[in-house]
């Protein structure tokens, strides 16, 4: 048996691996990670919009397939992109082997298109690597305690990856996308944004749930309880990206900016209940309502007028927009409030940074620059790293330029 060598674990997305060209620089790629002397395993998403697509065509066989069915059809996605890369690799002289996720070992719990990790049974990922191959293994899948094929919800090869490499202790994850890295903004917004070199996982978990969409939330998450280190970088170039690690761990703290990111998302709308009695136990029942019916809130705020009546504001995903409303219709006469009301013009600017921590005064100067540019704040909420807005919509570029200027991450 050889001598034990560092494993790496290589994530490419559906960009990455879009065409047949494509998949045999992907090959390259991986080949030359194996010969500076690593075990190599390698994860993968389906082709380019083959997820899409798959959904689409179940769409026009019914409105509402079976979960069941539906994870045994996105999964083919994956099937597909793995033994094509795996004979990429063979045809260019390496050993090398594809495995669904049930071959890997993969189980999870039995909640299709949207199932959790519970374990992984890696022998068999082990014993292939201790026979000198390369790893393929397909992203986004897995098999139930039942025996059933499941997937882990849109974007969840980034989580395969992460737990692959916690599993076989990889020295990291690398995860290649069509973007250089983490950047301090959207560069479609701020061209002077620039490549964020380290972050810690509270700072990457800020920036992916508050806009940043580099991520898969979930893998973040899987990564910082696990202590996985990530490397996130361009399958175009050879360039270094952005790693993300433990606090601890990051070795740039000296020049570190106070503020790392500025993001934003425009999928909020924001919901107002009026004339709602001031008394305990109401906004437990209204949002107690909501999470019964799985609506995450994001924002809230509440008002009390002097006659005692109050004014509750929150919230929601744009695509729960019609549910909410169920729910409040629903809810009126029970809960005896006045109206409601449900506006889709606004958007969150959110400002995140472990620096906030140790240096007073960031909020205030956040809402001062918001202020000198005429854009009034509705809702504000923080955590210790993170401060959010929620804004007019048609102002939110116009934020984002002028925090990420004002709290100097231009270029
Ligand atoms: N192919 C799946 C999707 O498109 C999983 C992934 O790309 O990570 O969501
Ligand atoms: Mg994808």
């Amino acid at each position: 048996m050889r001598t034990k060598k560092e494993i790496i674990v290589m994530k490419f997305g559906g960009t990455s691996v879009g065409d047949t060209d494509k998949i045999k620089r992907v090959a390259e790629k991986v080949i030359k990670a194996k010969e500076i002397g690593n075990d190599v395993v390698v994860v993968v998403s389906a082709m380019g919009k083959t997820t899409d697509e798959l959904i689409d065509i179940a769409s026009r066989i019914t409105n509402e397939p079976s979960r069941r069915e539906m994870d045994m059809l996105l999964s083919t996605g994956e099937q597909v992109s793995i033994s094509l890369l795996s004979m990429a690799i063979q045809a260019m002289g390496y050993d090398c082997v594809s495995l669904t996720g049930s071959q890997a070992g993969i189980l999870t719990d039995e909640v299709y298109s949207n199932a959790k990790i519970l374990n992984i049974n890696n022998t068999r990922m082990i014993k292939e690597i201790r026979n000198n191959n390369i790893l393929i293994v397909a992203g986004f899948q897995g098999i139930t305690t039942g025996g059933d094929i499941s997937t882990l919800g849109r974007g969840g090869s980034d989580t395969t990856a992460v737990a692959v490499a916690a599993t076989l202790d990889a020295k990291y994850c690398e995860i290649f996308t069509d973007v250089d890295g983490v950047f301090s903004t959207d560069p479609n917004i701020v061209v002077e944004a620039g490549k964020i070199g380290q972050l810690s996982y509270d700072e990457m978990l800020e920036l992916a749930s508050s806009g940043a969409k580099v991520l898969h939330l979930r893998a973040v998450e899987f990564a910082k309880k696990h202590g996985v280190v990530l490397h996130v970088r361009s399958s175009f170039n050879d360039n270094e990206g952005t790693w993300i690690m433990d606090d601890e761990k990051i070795t740039e703290k000296m020049e570190r900016p106070i503020i790392t990111g500025v993001t934003y998302d425009t999928n909020e709308v924001k919901i107002s209940v009026f004339g709602l009695k001031d008394i305990p136990g109401i906004a437990s029942r209204l949002f107690g309502a909501l999470a019964a019916e799985n609506i995450n809130v994001d924002l809230i705020v509440q008002n009390v007028s002097e006659r005692g009546s109050a004014t509750i504001s929150f919230t929601i995903k744009s695509e729960d927009i019609n549910l909410v409303k169920k729910v409040l219709e629903n809810l009126k006469e029970n809960l005896d409030f006045a109206d409601f009301n449900m506006d889709p013009g606004v958007a969150k600017v959110s400002i995140v940074g472990a620096g906030m921590q140790t240096h007073p005064g960031v909020a205030a100067r956040m809402f001062e620059v918001l202020a000198n540019n005429d854009i009034n704040i509705e809702m504000i909420s923080t955590s210790p790293i993170r401060i959010s807005c929620v804004i007019r919509k048609d102002k939110v570029r116009l934020a984002v330029k002028i925090l990420h200027t004002s709290f100097k991450l231009d270029k």
